[in-house]
């Protein structure tokens, strides 16, 4: 099975954005999906999501793609 990224058509063209996005499927094909999706939900009901490690990496990655 593929990805799909759904944006919002206001930020369609935003590749930070698609960046951040891609990096969310990279870290899906390191640590598996299953295991992604419960780190992405803990994360970000624990810590919220300005302090979640995985939205922090896709962050700083995307920045570095800028
Ligand atoms: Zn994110």
């Amino acid at each position: 099975m593929g990805y799909v990224i759904m944006l919002k058509e206001k930020f369609a063209r935003e590749q930070w954005i698609l960046a951040h996005e891609l990096t969310h499927i990279a870290q899906q094909e390191q640590m598996g999906r299953e295991a992604f999706v419960r780190s992405f939900i803990a994360e970000r009901k624990l810590m919220g999501y300005r302090r979640a490690p995985l939205e922090l990496e896709a962050n700083r990655l995307a920045l570095e793609f800028m």
